[in-house]
């Protein structure tokens, strides 16, 4: 266990000084994102019952099967803690009046880029951010009850951010965590289905994926998935999470990066950026992103701008494979 007493007997002195607790977490939400924030509101809300904890952020298309935000309005943090979970930076928490809270907790697993909160628990070792909590609630279990609703959320989360126990994250800890997770009455089979279920039209999509997959001698590899093209498949913005990580099966490619059409006026590309080994982060950070070192977002706005991504990653790549 890499979480300290102290900082669990930190979290609980905190959360017991506050009636109202209000949970962020990032902008676009993933399953880690929405999986720890939401467990964490179980956790609290049947460790307190007399207490009001709230999930603050909007909503998120795609996956609404592990729950909805609440309505939560600028006077309700007047007296509030607020808890930030799984977001590196303040310009990517989702809900614009955190910091209008008394205090405020961050429980984080990217890399430290930015210091915010008066209580930060970070550690860029975990799989996501729902080990941490899992970490927290086992640490805590006399006073943080386990049950089978908070454990299938904290489930979620680091099923989705381990790609199912695949990435290289995936630590004898992160184990621990699930199996003890796994210990409580929920639908494991189903959980591990939402992560690979396709319906025909992007079973489909998955074919063109592959079909227009463009990959240099560096190993790098990248697609573009214009508006017009995600709509011809009935594809949303979020489904394009399916198919982020199907370069890795490919043996010669090294990192890769898929750029998902905005629709914004003007239009700018979200780079999804991931990494077998080399650490892609750093190049990410030029390009408005940042993340982990094998999995991060960016934005470009141009063709012009593509390439230079990709000639950056090709860069790191390249040097990689030689060292
Ligand atoms: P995604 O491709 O959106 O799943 O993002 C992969 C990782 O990069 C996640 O941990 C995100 O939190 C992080 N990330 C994505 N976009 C950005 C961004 N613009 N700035 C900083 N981090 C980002």
């Amino acid at each position: 266990m890499y979480i300290t007493q102290q900082e669990v007997e930190k979290f609980i002195k905190l959360v017991s000084s506050y009636e109202t607790i209000i949970i962020h977490r990032h902008q676009r939400p993933d399953p880690d994102a929405l999986g720890s924030q939401l467990g964490l509101k179980h956790l609290l809300s049947k460790a307190f019952p007399q207490k009001r904890v709230l999930a603050a952020g909007s909503k998120s298309r795609g996956l609404e099967w592990l729950g909805a935000m609440d309505k939560v309005s600028k006077e309700d943090y007047a007296q509030a803690l607020v808890i930030i979970c799984d977001t590196a930076n303040e310009e990517r928490i989702d809900g614009k009046y955190y910091s209008l809270g008394q205090k405020i907790i961050k429980i984080d697993h990217h890399p430290l880029v930015e210091d915010f909160g008066d209580l930060q628990i970070i550690y860029p070792q975990a799989s996501s951010t729902s080990e941490i909590i899992g970490q927290l609630a086992q640490a805590k279990s006399e006073l943080l009850p386990m049950d089978a609703q908070i454990a299938r959320l904290l489930y979620a989360g680091i099923v989705g951010d381990t790609g199912r126990f695949m990435f290289r994250s995936t630590s004898a800890d992160t184990f621990k965590i699930a199996a003890w997770l796994s210990q409580y009455d929920f639908d494991r089979y189903d959980i591990n289905n939402q992560f690979q279920l396709l319906s025909y039209q992007q079973a489909k999509f998955e074919g063109y994926f592959f079909d227009h997959l463009q990959i240099n001698d560096s190993g790098v590899a990248w697609l573009s998935i214009p508006i017009a093209l995600r709509q011809q498949y009935g594809l949303t913005e979020e489904d394009t999470n399916l198919f982020v990580n199907l370069p890795s099966r490919i043996r010669d490619v090294q990192t890769w990066v898929i750029f998902v059409e905005q629709d914004t006026q003007p239009s700018y590309w979200r780079c999804r950026i991931r990494s077998k080994g080399s650490s892609i982060n750093q190049i990410a950070s030029l390009h408005e992103g940042g993340g982990h070192p094998l999995a991060s977002g960016a934005n470009v706005y141009s063709e012009e701008e593509k390439m230079i991504l990709i000639q950056e990653l090709s860069q790191v790549s390249l040097a990689d494979s030689k060292a």
